[in-house]
This record gives C-alpha cells, sequence and structure tokens, in this order.
C-alpha cells in the first residue's frame, strides 16, 4: 500500500511572514505522517526559517528548483548541497514553468536527480503534456520520453523512494482539472514504463501523484483512483485551511 503524499507548491507567492504564519498554523493541525506525508515547497529563501519551525511536525519542507552542481559560479542559483545543509526533504524537478520559462531540459532533470539523490532529498518529478500535444494524441510519447530520461542510471532501489508528478500543462493554474479517468490513465502509463526499465514492485513502490487545479471539491476521486497516489497543488495550496483539507482527503484514502 502506498502513502498518500500531498505537496503544496507555492511557486513565487508568499512574504515571509505570510509563510512562517502558514506553516506554523499547519504545522499544529496535522494528520499523523503514518497515514499521509505533507510537504510545502516554498521559497529557497525561507526554508531554513520553515525547516526549523517545522521540525517538530508532521509537515516536511521542500524546494522548487535546485542546480546539479554542489558549488560553482552559478549566480543566483541554489546547490543541493545548500539546501541539505539547511534541512530540505524534498525538491521539485522539472516542473512545466523551469522547463518552460528557465530551460530546464530533461537532460538537467536528470542531472538533478542524482543530485538530490547525493544529498538525501527526495525528488518530486514533474511531466506533462501541452493541450496541443494531448489533442495530438502524443501524451503517453511525452510522458514516456520525459520519465525514461529522468530515471536514466539510478538502480530500482533508488527509483523506489522517487516521487513522480503528473501534470497536464493544460490543467496547471486554469481551473480545468483533468477527469479523474484522464489522470489515472496517465499515471498508469507512467508506472508501466517504471515496470518496463525496472520491475513490477519497483513501479508499484514509487508515489504518483497528479496535478493541475487540483482542489477540495475534486481531490477524492482522484485519489481514489488506482495509479493516482497523491497530489501537488499550486493555488488550493497557499491557504492553510484548503492545504489542511487536502492533507486530510490524503490521510482517509487508506481508512
Ligand atoms: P495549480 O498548480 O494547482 O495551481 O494548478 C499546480 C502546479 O503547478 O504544481
Amino acid at each position: 500500500m502506498r502513502k498518500p503524499i500531498i505537496a503544496g507548491n507555492w511557486k513565487m507567492y508568499k512574504t515571509f511572514d505570510e509563510a512562517v504564519t502558514f506553516v506554523e498554523q499547519v504545522a499544529e493541525n496535522l494528520p499523523t505522517a503514518q497515514k499521509v506525508d505533507a510537504v510545502i515547497c516554498a521559497t529557497s529563501l525561507f526554508v531554513p526559517t520553515l525547516t526549523a519551525i517545522a521540525q517538530d511536525s508532521e509537515l516536511a519542507i521542500g524546494a522548487q528548483t535546485m542546480h546539479y552542481e554542489n558549488e560553482g559560479a552559478f549566480t543566483g542559483e541554489v546547490s543541493p548541497a545548500q539546501l541539505a545543509s539547511v534541512g530540505v526533504d524534498y525538491v521539485v524537478l522539472g516542473h512545466s514553468e523551469r522547463r518552460e520559462y528557465y530551460n530546464e531540459t530533461d537532460e538537467a532533470v536528470n542531472k538533478k536527480v542524482a543530485a538530490a539523490l547525493a544529498h538525501d532529498i527526495v525528488p518530486i518529478i514533474c511531466c506533462g503534456e501541452t493541450l496541443q500535444e494531448r489533442e495530438t494524441q502524443q501524451t503517453a510519447t511525452k510522458v514516456t520520453t520525459q520519465i525514461t530520461k529522468a530515471l536514466e542510471g539510478f538502480t530500482a532501489q533508488q527509483v523506489a523512494h522517487f516521487v513522480i508528478a503528473y501534470e497536464p500543462i493544460w490543467a496547471i493554474g486554469t481551473g480545468k482539472t483533468a477527469t479523474a479517468e484522464q489522470a489515472n490513465e496517465v499515471c498508469g502509463i507512467i508506472r508501466h514504463v517504471i515496470a518496463d526499465m525496472y520491475d513490477e514492485t519497483t513501479a508499484n513502490a514509487v508515489r504518483i501523484q497528479y496535478g493541475g487545479s487540483v482542489k477540495s471539491e475534486n481531490i477524492d476521486e482522484l485519489l481514489a483512483k488506482e495509479h493516482i497516489d497523491g497530489a501537488l497543488v499550486g493555488g488550493a495550496s497557499l491557504e492553510p485551511q484548503s492545504f489542511l483539507a487536502l492533507v486530510e482527503a490524503g490521510a482517509r484514502v487508506n481508512d
């Protein structure tokens, strides 16, 4: 049985005080981590403070991106070693906004996954198709390529601990959620790709999230599907009550 994982992706939202208040409120009120993993991915700038506040709670703190080098002349970047040194648990890699605006390629994602592993940071590896790709029946090919490249070179044991997020680009921030059937179908394809690359046991161990306009009104239906093990949530993760409702939905799945 896979444990659901609900991760909030705050993107470039929230000031320092807003982030602190949120984490203080949420950290106190989470369901047990035996039932669900709850993660907030904030700007790297706030991570040291947020990890300190969340330290004795069930809330994990993640980053939204990182470089693959540990150090070097990369102005403005944040390294995996730096993130690990302030207690980061997760890092989102290959988000479609990073791919589109900051030229994050599949090769870079693959290097970043290796860097995350080297520092015991769990990668949340994003993949997903554009509307045009969906309409021209290229969804399976796109997602298969992204996942195959991201996972290249890792052992089954390592991959079993990764988190993958299927996020159709047309559903992100648009209010247009994929239907639970559409989301489950693609998450199933991803699991199949992992079974082909490794084996069934590994494929059954990997947690696959759906992301794209997830909210309390649609999360139960999504999580009820066989291949959907959680959600990566943007807009609906910004308010404590809304995020907590999503985590509680995750906690109910295996009740
Ligand atoms: P959304 O964002 O929930 O606002 O659609 C999801 C994401 O980008 O991870």
